[in-house]
């Protein structure tokens, strides 16, 4: 029997008024499992990211987690997750890393990395920030615990965001295009944490425009244009032998 993915999302459907966004997406990422999306500006894919982890809501289709799928209370336009335990659960396991990093500005690193298994896991302080720091050193910015983010590089802020998914021990990372605000140089540092990650065996849903990470790190890629899947599969078919007119002409374009 197959196991049961982390994230199973079933011909989901998203729309912002009259504005279809999502028009029937299905994707699936088991554990372990390094998931890819790439598509042109507009074509969906952050808006997937954030029904995925419950920050938007969908009018239609499911969504799993762990095999659990979401309870909704009403439908179409009016249709919500009905039960907040279950929401709380979902989006602290599916951590979500954005492209602006995201920071508390008043806070130090540190106590970035603890606010929320602190506040809202509640775990034990002396344990956390034992992880947190460990989780600094992981990524390279052990130094900077004490520092506000104002003070770091954009490629240790990111950094610093990444250990703070990961300190909330999640079930899967969510990253939204999270080398897209960095110079090239920058850009490489997070490059590094994120292929760590997968070889970690970390199972993430990653939003980016780099298509030589998503080569790198993928054992899935996904390819959205308008609202729908238009194709999908391993990177070294979808890189390489790209079927559809549409993801010849995206990849042509792309570096
Ligand atoms: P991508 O991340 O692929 O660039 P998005 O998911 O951000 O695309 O956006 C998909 C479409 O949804 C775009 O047309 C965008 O303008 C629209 N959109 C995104 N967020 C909102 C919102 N909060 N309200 C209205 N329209 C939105
Ligand atoms: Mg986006």
């Amino acid at each position: 029997m197959p196991a049961t993915p982390v994230i199973e999302i079933r011909d989901l459907h998203k729309s912002y008024g009259t504005l279809d966004v999502l028009k029937g997406v299905s994707i699936n990422a088991q554990k372990g499992d390094v998931v890819s999306l790439i598509g042109s500006s507009g074509s969906g894919k952050s808006t997937l990211l954030r029904c995925c982890n419950l920050l938007e809501d969908s009018q239609q289709g499911e969504i799993l987690f762990q095999g659990e799928p979401v309870r909704w209370r009403g439908a179409g336009q009016t249709r919500h997750p009905a039960d907040r335990a279950q929401v709380t659960r979902i989006r602290t396991n599916l951590s979500m890393v954005f492209q602006s990093f995201n920071l508390w500005s008043h806070m130090t690193v540190l106590q970035n990395v603890m606010e929320a298994p602190l506040h809202v896991l509640k775990q034990d302080r002396a344990s956390v920030e034992a992880r947190a720091r460990a989780l600094l050193d992981k990524v390279g910015i052990g130094d900077k615990a004490d520092v506000f983010p104002a003070q770091m590089s954009g490629g240790q802020q990111q950094r610093a965001a990444i250990a703070r998914a990961l300190c909330m021990e999640p079930a899967a990372l969510l990253f939204d295009e999270p080398t897209s605000a960095l110079d090239p140089e920058l850009e490489q540092e997070v490059v590094r944490v994120i292929k760590a990650l997968a070889l970690e065996g970390r199972t993430m849903l990653i939003v980016t425009h780099d298509m030589r990470l998503a080569a790198d790190v993928s054992d899935h890629v996904v390819f959205l244009h308008d609202g729908r899947i238009e194709e999908q599969g391993p990177p070294e078919s979808l890189f390489k032998t790209p079927q559809s007119a549409r993801l010849k002409q995206f990849l042509s374009h792309a570096q």
